[in-house]
């Protein structure tokens, strides 16, 4: 049975490597030369190369024109001294079973490989700039480096275009007359001369000897004398045609020699100028032109190098060297040249003796693939011709401004032989240009910002459109005076990964088929990589659009509300410590000992109303507006029930308020707060606009947050994704749904769908602008004419008018007032129980005075130590066991002596008057 199933599971195997060809994973080679002189640059180029297979592995899955290629990576360092062992490293790998090898960069060891790689018919892949003239097909080898003919065209084209008649060539080694051999050819009898002067004798900068100190110190001088000789000669034209490696050094010597002063004017070949210092050389005057293959502004360049810039250690695109950038490209070319032979070849790897015969049978197909395809890289258009060089190259023509390398022209090797001059724009004259210009402009019909005029008749033109948009780019025109044209885009634009172009706005502005775009459109990095942006003419930040709460049911305990739970243990707490005040005092104070009987003079019993009982019931009698039948009689009880009233008054009054605003407003209940809450719920879907800023800004986000809303946003992208921010809104209003939206936005659609509102403040900050093409020259302009309706109030004016008055604005206005009752917490009343607090204290210490006045007098009147009858009183007092206290003195003195508030005073504080009638009387 085991073996059964085994033999099953065999059998799907075998038939799935049948069906499928290739093994998963294949490998490819890359060769780098361990030479210490370019250590940086093969260190560069060998990351490059990894790099470049690691983004392969990642984008096979949503990358169509990658699917299912798995490249491993093979890092061989090899010594560039011996050959013997090159080959037997080559040989060891090829053994192995490999699909592609990369490199080397040394001149030898590359030819070497390459033509063990013929033989064994296993492609051959190299990024260096080769010397050799042929230009004969090379078998299954491919350079990605522009071929030295083509080369040779653009400098010619160069000399021709800027007039040069006669000029100087600074050349390195011999490998220049090949590059240089159609200048070369120029000389006549009429004037047109060329002059070669070399830069040094014969130093091989790729590998310096160990002792080479003296030999560079040499070839300085002769380097020094060639420049010198260009200075007696009174050249002023001159090509500096050296490596990148020491082109630094030379320009510096040029400076020092004088040769790149304002009279002169240079061209230099390297394609790796952009990448040094050219500082110095800025403010010389010189006229310093060069070339470049790597254009620093080309999306695919700012995208990628986004995505590496830490990886590369390179702080912007300018950074980026020729020969890494190649190798970069040349394996993204790789991977999908494979993909297209996996898709057309049932075949396999193979493992190649170098010894024996045989060769890789598939070797050939992949070399042609690689040549039929076509992709965009680092370096522009990836391109072959039949003969395997590349095609289509497109130069920059750069000059060297007080402002840096400035783009002057464009030179592409298959359009034919002429350079595309930029025209210089001088910033003065653009105004003048702007002038009675027709421009396109892109709106979209986005609310507020661009509408369809609602009309009886047929509006046609400009005429037919309305909105804050539209608005703004009139008020623009009419300060710069130039006329233009709406044409309405509903798609913003989106960069598409596979044909690497632009769709919608930004695809129509860098094609030319518009000039600006006005709309709500942000300006983002990957906008910007793409076109120019002029300053924001609106500022925002995303937010939550969300319905408004609804209203929670009064609770059955609603009446607890107006006070916190805080104040009402304190009150209660106030409360008893009162009453026990209350009867505390009553007993201390003198005066609230009264005589029962008042017609009694002498009588036996003294009677206090503050019984334990009584000091509660005074208390609560108070809190409830009731009072009781008890009237505090001594100052100090007074005085402290004068303090609790007040408090009560206070307490209660504050609370009759509150109350009366908790029972007629109702609180409103927020289903979330802020963004936080909402990413940790499931009950409402959330989303943003398909494609927008909003979206992109979760997506390139390194909050944990967001990177959360945005996996669960594209995983429901069908569900919470709409097109439109008014598809957004009407789900918001029907559904459980909150829409991520730019604040702008949500300002205006409150105030028209009052059942909405904005949840949470805003995520980020950014703005609107308008967009141009890059390196637009009317940028200046533009931003100053927003400058100017801005600081007039111009802008404020418009948002007033589209968000408030316009098309049904104002309607959800509020009174203003805020509608929810907060309950009183400490800080509302805690001054009332401070009040009360200070009070209590008042009239304890008053009990106290009152009681040693008390027995002041007693102890005088009955001729006791003072001492012993305040001890005698306090001991009555502590016991508290009663309300009444016999007379604590026999033989009470008479009432003429009782001066004593105590024993004698009736209830109030007054004595009735007895008046005895006889019933003689009333005759
Ligand atoms: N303003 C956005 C954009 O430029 C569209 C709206 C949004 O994403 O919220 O793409």
């Amino acid at each position: 049975m085991v073996t059964k199933c085994l033999l099953i599971l065999l059998a799907i195997f075998l038939s799935c490597v049948h069906v499928s060809g290739f093994i998963k994973k294949v490998v490819i080679v890359g060769l780098f030369d361990q030479n210490e002189a370019d250590m940086k640059q093969n260190l560069d180029i060998q990351r490059m190369f990894e790099s470049s297979v690691k983004v392969v592995k990642e984008e096979r899955h949503e990358n169509e024109e990658l699917s299912n290629v798995f490249l491993k990576p093979e890092v061989t360092d090899i010594e560039t001294d011996t050959l013997f062992e090159v080959s037997l490293k080559v040989c060891e790998l090829v053994k192995t079973g490999i699909v592609g090898i990369f490199g080397p960069q040394e001149k030898l060891t590359a030819e070497y490989v390459q033509s063990i790689c013929d033989i064994l018919e296993v492609p051959h892949i190299s990024v260096r700039q080769d010397s050799s003239e042929s230009t004969q097909s090379r078998g299954l080898s491919l350079n990605l480096y522009p071929h030295v003919s083509s080369l040779s065209r653009i400098y010619d084209q160069l000399v021709t275009d800027l007039k040069w008649k006669s000029f100087a060539i600074l050349y390195e080694n011999t490998d220049s007359l090949i590059r240089m051999h159609l200048l070369l050819k120029r000389w006549d009898s009429h004037g047109n001369s060329a002059f070669m002067y070399h830069l040094g004798h014969g130093l091989n900068y790729r590998k310096i000897p160990r002792t080479s100190i003296n030999c560079i110190a040499w070839h300085r001088i002769l380097c020094r004398q060639a420049m010198k000789k260009i200075k007696t000669s009174e050249i002023e034209n001159i090509i500096i045609d050296c490596s990148s490696k020491i082109l630094s050094e030379v320009l510096k010597q040029a400076q020092q020699v004088g040769i790149l002063s304002e009279k002169h004017r240079v061209i230099v070949t390297c394609l790796d100028l952009q990448t040094l210092d050219l500082e110095p050389y800025q403010y010389s005057g010189v006229n310093f032109t060069g070339l470049r293959l790597i254009d620093p502004e080309d999306p695919i360049v700012q995208q990628t190098l986004k995505k590496h810039k830490k990886e590369w250690g390179l702080d912007d695109a300018s950074q980026l060297q020729v020969e890494p950038a190649l190798m970069y490209d040349a394996v993204q070319l790789f991977a999908r040249a494979f993909k297209q032979l996996k898709d057309a070849i049932k075949g396999d790897v193979k493992n190649l003796p170098c010894d024996g015969s045989d060769r890789w049978e598939h070797g050939l197909s992949l070399s042609n693939f690689m040549r039929s395809t076509e992709t965009r890289g680092l370096t522009g258009l990836v391109k072959f011709d039949r003969d395997g060089f590349r095609s289509n190259i497109q130069l920059d023509i750069v000059r060297l401004t007080e402002n840096g390398l400035k783009k002057i022209g464009i030179w592409n090797s298959t359009n034919g032989k002429n350079i595309d001059w930029i025209p210089e724009t001088k910033e003065s004259n653009i105004e003048l240009n702007l002038q009675n210009k027709t421009f396109i402009v892109l709106i979209s019909l986005t609310e507020p910002y661009g509408y369809v005029k609602e009309s009886h008749t047929n509006l046609i033109g400009n005429e037919r459109y309305e909105g804050f948009g539209v608005d703004i780019i009139d008020s623009i025109s009419q300060i710069l005076k130039f006329n233009y044209t709406l044409q309405v885009e509903k798609d913003y634009g989106v960069f598409n990964n596979r044909t690497k172009e632009w769709s919608g706005m930004l695809g129509k502005i860098r094609t030319d088929q518009a000039d600006f775009a006005i709309t709500d459109l942000t300006i983002t990095e990957e906008r910007q990589m793409a076109v120019d942006f002029t300053n924001p003419f609106m500022n925002l930040g995303i937010s939550i659009l969300f319905r408004k709460p609804g209203k929670k049911s009064p609770s059955l305990f609603s009446f607890l509300s107006p006070f916190s739970n805080e104040v009402w243990s304190y009150l209660i707490g106030v409360y008893i410590i009162v009453s026990l005040l209350f009867f505390v005092m009553g007993r201390l104070c003198p005066a609230e000992w009264n005589n029962p009987y008042p017609c009694i003079e002498e009588a036996e019993e003294l009677e206090n109303q503050f019984t334990f009982k009584n000091a509660f019931w005074f208390a609560i009698g108070a809190i409830m507006q009731q009072g009781s039948e008890i009237a505090p009689i001594g100052i100090s009880t007074r005085m402290m029930a004068s303090l609790w009233w007040f408090f009560c008054l206070i307490m209660v009054s504050s609370y009759t308020a509150n109350l009366a605003a908790f029972l007629t407003v109702e609180t409103p209940v927020k289903s979330f707060e802020n963004v936080e809450e909402l990413a940790n719920q499931n009950h409402i879907k959330y989303g943003a606009k398909y494609a927008g800023a909003t979206l992109k800004f979760f997506q390139h986000s390194d909050h944990s947050t967001y990177k959360k809303m945005y996996d669960y946003m594209t995983a429901n992208k069908d569900e919470v994704l709409p097109k439109e921010n008014k598809h957004g809104v009407e789900k918001v209003k029907t559904e459980d749904y909150a829409f991520l939206m730019e604040s702008s936005s949500i300002e205006y659609i409150v105030e028209r769908e009052c059942a909405v509102s904005q949840v949470g403040g805003l995520l980020d900050e950014k703005g609107y602008g308008i967009a141009m093409k890059k390196n637009s020259p009317y940028r200046h302009n533009f931003n100053a004419a927003i400058l100017k309706l801005s600081e007039s109030g111009s802008i404020s004016e418009l948002k007033k008018k589209w968000w408030e008055e316009k098309r049904g604005g104002g309607k959800c206005k509020e009174d203003g007032g805020s509608n929810s009752a907060e309950e009183l917490g400490v800080p509302h009343v805690g001054g009332v129980f401070f009040v009360l607090t200070i009070g209590v204290v008042l009239s304890f210490v008053y009990t106290i005075f009152e009681l040693l006045w008390d027995v002041a007098q007693t102890s005088i009147r009955e001729n006791v130590p003072f001492k012993e009858e305040l001890m005698s009183e306090l001991k009555f007092i502590i016991k508290f066991s009663g309300s009444k206290s016999t007379r604590r003195r026999n033989g009470a003195s008479s009432k003429s002596e009782n001066n004593s508030t105590r024993e004698c005073t009736p209830p109030y504080g007054f004595i009735p008057t007895v008046i005895t009638t006889s019933p003689t009387d009333d005759k």
